[in-house]
């Protein structure tokens, strides 16, 4: 189902969309009472007899009048990822998926990615021959340079993550060998359309992507915010988040700043309905999602 903001439409592209991690793996502090003090809602959101969080993983494709620009590129298909299962070696048909929305990879015209973690990254590139080329022969694809630098296994400073083993290798080197990233600053701006908007914290070089046109806006978290039960406690923060300190403050302006613009609110990991809008702020200090967008 598209949706319209002004002159873009939306698709969102779907990589998975299931139960996923443990709630406590994905948030350390988080008690079992929470999702019983929290709104009805919130427990739309989790299986709590399997105790799984239910999650999404999916890019949002953006057509303006003049570009057609793939926000997140998912796992990807066939990657060695040996120390996370979920992600290891799948085979799901995501460029199926692209098609069936009438875009073939030879039309996209950017990539743009919130940050380079291997879930946001895998269909960057695809095997051919045995060899990992760039799915999307004709794009730029639009990087931070730190957050860039930050996955580069080969600086000497590199910190590795159980997350990106073989990423770097395997969703961005090709690449950047092939001459398709262009980096880019908090400010750039495709069509006057999407600007890329600095979100430092879950990572270094993460962040935020705004649409406006024709008087609507929206943001592309990215992982920002990655579940629900956080639009009713900000606090939580995620494992994955490099600088959890910094994470928070980040997610507060962004649905502060949501909140008062109407903004949509499109994060990655939202399982359905996948986004919505602020509509206020609760009495504990947490924000009211409307769902009916
Ligand atoms: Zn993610």
């Amino acid at each position: 189902m598209d949706m319209q903001l002004g002159s873009a439409r939306i698709t969102r592209i779907e990589d998975y969309h299931g139960p996923g991690l443990a709630p406590e793996f994905m948030f350390p502090a988080i008690q079992k009472q929470m999702w019983h003090d929290s709104p009805e809602w919130a427990r739309r959101f989790v299986d709590l007899p399997e105790n799984r969080l239910l999650t999404s993983i999916h890019s949002w494709l953006v057509r303006t009048p003049h570009h057609t620009i793939l926000i997140d590129s998912c796992i990807g298909n066939h990657k060695q990822r040996p120390s996370i299962p979920h992600f290891h070696m799948r085979d799901v048909p995501w460029l199926e998926r692209l098609r069936a929305a009438s875009v073939h990879p030879g039309d996209v015209d950017f990539v743009m990615c919130t940050h380079l973690h291997a879930d946001h990254i895998g269909w960057n590139t695809q095997l051919k021959d045995g060899r990992w080329i760039p799915t999307f022969p004709n794009a730029k694809y639009l990087f931070n340079r730190r957050e860039f630098d930050r996955w580069d296994s080969r600086r000497p400073d590199y910190a590795a993550r159980p997350i990106n083993d073989n990423a770097f290798e395997d969703s961005l080197l090709p690449v950047l060998e092939a001459g398709q990233v262009q980096f880019v600053e908090d400010g750039y701006s495709v069509d006057d359309i999407l600007t890329v908007e600095s979100a430092p914290g879950h990572t270094a070089g993460n962040v935020k992507i705004r649409v406006r046109s024709g008087g609507s806006e929206g943001m592309f978290a990215g992982d920002t915010i990655h579940h629900p039960l956080q639009l009713h406690y900000p606090d939580l923060c995620s494992h994955f988040d490099e600088d959890p300190g910094v994470a928070l403050q980040t997610r507060i302006r962004m649905l502060n700043d949501c909140a008062e613009r109407g903004s949509l609110l499109m994060p990655t990991h939202f399982a359905a309905p996948f986004c919505c809008r602020i509509a206020g702020h609760h009495a504990n200090g947490g924000y009211l999602p409307d769902w009916n967008v």
